[in-house]
């Protein structure tokens, strides 16, 4: 197994240059050069298994050649120590809550199995490896927390002042040890550009090792497939399903796509987006064209040139027929994304999340057309981190699970910086 560049398919990397790289060195992204199918054994031992466990025997199907047993099953154990379950929110339709990890969203499985991975190929370094991160709010807070305490490591994550919620600045700003936030005087896209900006900077890559925890590492989107597999195995046999996708960077949509190659017995997926529609006029008209993006409630969704993308692209071999087959687009406005909210629970008693809501309506919709099916759609992230949109909704307060809470009342440290590259380059520099 070697892993190519979605740029160069000759190009050769192993696992672990792949995961401390993160971005391949023509900026293609990497992919395994073969994805391994399960037998028909093995999928039906799902059915009695929990997340920590299906994630084991899948890490070894992934990367068994590359890391010894006994480390790839404690490092997984370590990493994927959540369940996520699967909850019933109509006749034919289901929530796979993939929020029961330490910062309630489902970027803590990639996060923190990227986080332990590379800590294992890079222990044997004798200098730390510096970790960068721009994040609008939910990958901060997940890659943080992954990362804390990992040795060998520093992290470091850019966010724009203000552009983020209270609750989600306190989880990566309060934890100390390895990791330090940074307050950009700026929006997001500068964050992302002074990260960028590191990665094509020689001078810089001669003085300290850099690596990217953004979804372009495989080690944090390849591990997302766990969950489908463990989505499909809490229906009953037979079961006829598709997944719907609350959709930004397209990482949690590739891994789906991967966990289909590797023999999930699934074929559709519902491309959902909000107003960002890129991808959901892609496919409608056969054009991709990026534009920036626009904010909306559903702010992790928010991308307007998705990342991973050009992994669809190259799973489907650039084929836009065969890609159509698979993928449905939806999206939806605020306005609906309101109503849905407050429908959901009045009618269902079910509380979805700004993203969640729109993924439950996709697949509704789709259901009408495909009643034979069962829809799951992906609740990505538990609705208390958007309590404000959540509770105008309801007309309720909504309950701050105790993992959450726990962040209001520490102490906020933060380095504060202007969106100036020379600036975060000696900041960086000094940090070493
Ligand atoms: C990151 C995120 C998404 C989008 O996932 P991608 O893998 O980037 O497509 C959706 N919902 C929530 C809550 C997220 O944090």
């Amino acid at each position: 197994m070697h892993y190519y560049s979605t740029s160069n398919r000759e190009l050769r990397s192993t696992l672990k240059e792949a995961v401390i790289k993160g971005l391949a060195p023509d900026s293609g992204l990497y992919m395994p050069s073969s994805i391994p199918v399960l037998t028909r054994e093995t999928l039906e031992g799902f059915r009695n298994m929990e997340l920590p466990e299906i994630a084991v025997t899948l890490s070894r199907t992934l990367f068994g050649l590359e890391v010894p047993e006994a480390e790839l099953t404690r490092l997984t154990q370590e990493a994927i120590n959540f369940d996520t379950p699967l909850v019933q929110v109509e006749e034919g339709l289901y929530a796979l809550e993939l929020f029961h990890g330490p910062t309630l969203a489902f970027k803590d499985v990639g996060a923190r199995f990227l986080a332990r991975l590379l800590g294992y190929f890079t222990r044997e370094l004798d200098e730390d490896i510096h970790v960068l991160v721009a994040t609008s709010g939910d990958t901060g807070s997940a890659v943080a927390n992954g990362f804390l305490g990992v040795e060998g490591i520093k992290v470091h994550v850019l966010y724009p002042s203000g552009g983020v919620t209270p609750l989600q600045e306190k989880q990566f700003t309060t934890l100390g040890s390895n990791i330090t936030a940074l307050e950009v005087d700026g929006s997001f896209d500068d964050c992302q550009r002074l990260v960028k900006e590191c990665f094509v900077d020689e001078e810089l890559a001669g003085q300290m090792k850099l690596t990217s925890a953004n979804s372009i590492n495989l080690a944090r989107f390849l591990p997302q497939s766990f969950y489908y597999f463990r989505a499909w195995a809490q229906l009953d046999p037979g079961t006829k399903a598709f997944f719907s996708v609350p959709s930004g960077n397209y990482g949690n949509m590739t891994a789906g796509l991967v966990a289909r190659e590797m023999g999930l017995p699934v074929n559709t997926f519902l491309s959902v987006n909000n107003l960002n529609d890129v991808v959901a006029s892609y496919l409608l008209t056969g054009r991709f064209k990026p534009r920036p993006s626009t904010p909306t409630l559903a702010n992790a969704m928010d991308v307007g040139d998705p990342s991973n993308f050009v992994r669809i692209l190259d799973l489907f071999n650039h084929n836009y027929e065969w890609i159509t087959e698979h993928l449905h687009g939806y999206s939806y406005s605020d306005r609906e994304i309101r109503e849905i909210i407050k429908e959901v629970y009045r009618e269902k008693g079910y509380l979805c999340d700004p993203h969640g809501a729109t993924g439950y309506r996709a697949a509704q919709t789709y259901r009408k057309e495909h009643p034979e099916l069962t829809g799951i759609f992906l609740e990505t992230a538990h609705p208390a981190k958007f309590r404000e949109t959540v509770e105008e909704q309801i007309g309720e307060a909504v309950e701050l699970p105790e993992r959450l809470a726990a962040f209001t009342d520490r102490k906020k440290e933060a380095v504060f910086l202007q969106p100036d590259y020379q600036e975060f380059k000696q900041y960086l520099i000094k940090s070493r």
